[in-house]
């Protein structure tokens, strides 16, 4: 990206001007880079607050007339222009990281599917971690110049909204989303047409279509049963995300798996590679196994067919995380189908089980996943070793240390979770360009030392951004208490000088969100500390079915009431990227708790590093490969139990003594220029450490070298 004034900007028409402001809606290269979400905040702040930030909704209501008019103005004029400009010069790039390093691959695509995309606070089609972690590998796809199309579901209704009782209790609102109002756009053909397919489900014949995603240089497509032609109960199935029950699951995995492969053959896209993002969509391998046998293939040579074009990652160490279906459920939605493939229900469900022998053993999606992929992989090394242990039955002949269970070890797309203001931070000092450095790791070498930024710049970052997540938690108060605060009850929510613990995240029980609350007495004693105090900040759904999950949630609501919490133990309700990106951003120290070994990686923490803020979590994930004792602090040891309540007790007790001993003295030792010296270097080797390794351009740029690679 260029300065502005060197720029030579296009020649645009004001017409020409405002038609590609309107195409550049519809492409979430906006969303990571903010210089363009601005425009269009500034076009109507309103509307960009009450639309969660969607760019298509704004330029919806505002008129062509008004929008020549805006345009008048010389300084948004050349805004406007420099930012069309990177965007045509992104688009049309031809010299990309995949094209200087794996030239074959550009005329044959991945095709990655996914149960959910979290791309956007707008859309709201996914639920937490595995749909973030989709949405920034489409982003860095995109960034590395991969050919790539994302499969995955119109939710309609999308996630649910998160509301809390008054006595603490999660309720879920499904508001549906206005497609005209977010940026998607039915999927058609060379002709203008909507493009459609449809897949067996039982003794039906369901229609499809479906909608396409721009983001940057590739698409998600997004298939939906919402047509008019289905009975009403199959226009519903793609309504929610993970909606219903198994029945509901197993329905919505088969559009997903065998109308995804359907529906980009109706494009003419020909795949070189099928990526699973978890078990959901591993119906795929029989679409292909189908296609094949109806070309004239035997099913040895479909089944050797399939074997050389998919590959799996799994992300779930918990047994009962893995999605299975009993044999009747298999037969009452499949058989139909499986007449085409010549195929008996007997005969596939030996596809799904570990023992293919086994009557009693349910169809295992992740089996199913497993035995029709060249690679499979897990997304951190302990997750891996975790994964071998797990599925060692399927491999008889090889010990558990041979599994062949890969590991590449998630990350995130960096550009598209750094806050406005350290992007503008990071532009001043590195120039424009860091953002194409990312995986550089000799360029952020250099934030040991203080050429690039000043202690006292890097403590004012950190200073502005705990201020912003401060307000943005004051103004969330206000709309939920409305009529009934003053602006001086506000001075009683949280302090912008008090150091800052962020914990968000979805309420799966293994995370352990009252971890903290278990020292009780100790834990008063800290946040109402007057020379040292805390304050934390808690944010997360969990599954409409977890009630376990949701009595955390609750636990955590009466606390927050509590004389010795309020206004410094804080729930932010209805988490999304939205509250994500102010969380990890203002946070002074990003708090995790996961039950060792059950995070298969995790991923937000990897989100603060840009933001200066620093990592406290057990060694669990991703953590145990990247805390080198100087770029965060770890709870706990690597040490294993089997007792649960004994590894509670362990990790609440170490957790108090790192706050206690190391992280708050830290945090308040300043200089005589008020500035926590030792802190600040932590900061540094945070960033240097962190950024490159745990970026999403470094983990696809990985997936391209192991998993891709053409035969
Ligand atoms: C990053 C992110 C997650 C994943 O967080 P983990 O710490 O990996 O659980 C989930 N939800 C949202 C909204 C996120 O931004």
């Amino acid at each position: 990206m260029k300065n502005i004034d060197k720029t030579k900007f296009n020649d645009r028409t004001n017409l020409q001007i405002i038609d590609q402001l309107k195409s550049l809606a519809y492409n979430l290269w906006w969303t990571w880079n903010p210089e363009a979400a601005l425009i269009y905040k500034e076009l109507s702040p309103l509307i960009w607050e009450t639309s969660n930030h969607s760019a298509v909704a704004v330029l919806r209501r505002i008129s062509d007339a008004e929008l020549k008019a805006r345009l008048g103005d010389p300084d948004f004029f050349k805004r406007v222009n420099k930012i069309l400009d990177e965007y045509s010069e992104y688009m049309s790039c031809s010299n990309t990281w995949c094209t200087q390093n794996f030239p074959e691959l550009i005329n044959n695509p991945i095709a990655y599917f996914s149960a959910e995309f979290g791309l956007h606070e707008c859309l709201p089609i996914y639920s937490g971690g595995l749909g973030v972690l989709a949405g920034d590998f489409a982003k860095s796809a995109s960034d590395l110049g991969i050919p790539f199309y994302g499969i995955s579901l119109y939710y309609r209704l999308g996630y649910f909204k998160q509301k809390i009782s008054d006595d603490g209790w999660q309720f879920e609102e499904y508001p549906q989303i206005n497609t005209d109002d977010v940026p998607i756009q039915p999927l058609i053909d060379q002709n203008g047409n909507p493009v459609q397919t449809s897949v067996t489900i039982g003794h039906s014949n369901v229609k499809l279509h479906a909608w396409k995603i721009n983001i940057g240089r590739v698409n998600v497509i997004l298939l939906d049963s919402n047509l008019p032609e289905n009975e009403l109960h199959f226009r519903e199935l793609t309504g929610r995300v993970y909606g219903g029950d198994i029945s509901t699951r197993i329905m919505q995995e088969i559009i997903l798996g065998i109308g995804g492969v359907k529906i980009l053959r109706a494009i003419g896209i020909n795949p070189a590679i099928f990526h699973m993002n978890e078990g959901h969509s591993a119906f795929l391998t029989l679409e292909l196994l189908r296609e094949q046998v109806n070309k004239g293939l035997t099913l040895n040579q479909a089944e050797e067919y399939v074997k050389k074009h998919c590959i799996f990652t799994t992300h779930t160490p918990v047994e009962a995380g893995h999605d299975r279906f009993p044999k009747s459920l298999i037969e009452l939605q499949l058989s139909n189908y499986l007449k085409e493939l010549k195929l008996s229900v007997d005969d596939i469900m030996k596809y799904g089980r570990v023992n293919e022998q086994d009557q009693n053993e349910l169809f295992c999606m992740t089996v199913l996943a497993l035995k029709f992929s060249k690679v499979s992989n897990a997304v951190s090394k302990l997750h891996s070793q975790v994964s071998k242990a797990m599925w060692k039955n399927l491999y008889p002949k090889v010990s558990v240390n041979e599994v062949p269970i890969i590991h590449i070890t998630n990350g995130v797309h960096t550009p598209g979770w750094a806050n406005v203001k350290a992007h503008e931070f990071w532009n001043k000092r590195l120039g424009y360009d860091w953002t194409e450095k990312i995986m550089d790791k000799e360029y952020w070498e250099k934030f040991t030392n203080h050429e690039i930024a000043s202690d006292e710049e890097l403590w004012a970052l950190r200073n502005i951004l705990r201020r912003e997540l401060i307000e943005f938690v004051r103004m969330h108060y206000l709309n939920l208490h409305l009529n009934r605060v003053s602006i001086s009850d506000l001075d009683n929510i949280l302090s912008p000088d008090v150091l800052t613990i962020g914990f968000a995240r979805r309420f799966a029980v293994y995370k352990r969100a009252p971890l903290i609350f278990k020292n009780f007495e100790k834990l008063v004693e800290l946040v109402n500390s007057k020379s040292t105090p805390i304050q934390i900040i808690f944010s997360g759904k969990a599954h409409p079915r977890d009630d376990e999950g949701k009595r955390y949630i609750q636990k955590i609501i009466n606390y927050t009431k509590d004389p010795r919490f309020y206004g410094k133990i804080i729930f932010v309700e209805n988490y999304d990227i939205n509250v994500a990106r102010y969380l990890i951003s203002g946070s002074d120290v990003w708090l995790n708790t996961p039950r060792r070994p059950l995070e298969a990686s995790g991923t937000s923490g990897m989100k603060i590093a840009i933001h200066g803020g620093l990592h406290l979590s057990t060694l669990d994930g991703w953590w145990v490969e990247a805390y080198n004792g100087k770029n965060g602090w770890s709870i706990g040891n690597e040490q294993s139990y089997s007792n649960e309540e004994e590894q509670d007790k362990a990790d609440a007790d170490s957790l108090m003594n790192i706050l206690t001993n190391e992280v708050i003295p830290q945090f308040y030792n300043r200089d005589t220029m008020g500035i926590p010296r030792e802190w600040i270097k932590r900061i540094r080797i945070s960033i240097q450490s962190l950024i490159p390794e745990y970026s999403s351009h470094r983990m696809v740029s990985e997936y391209v070298k192991k998993c891709y690679k053409l035969e």
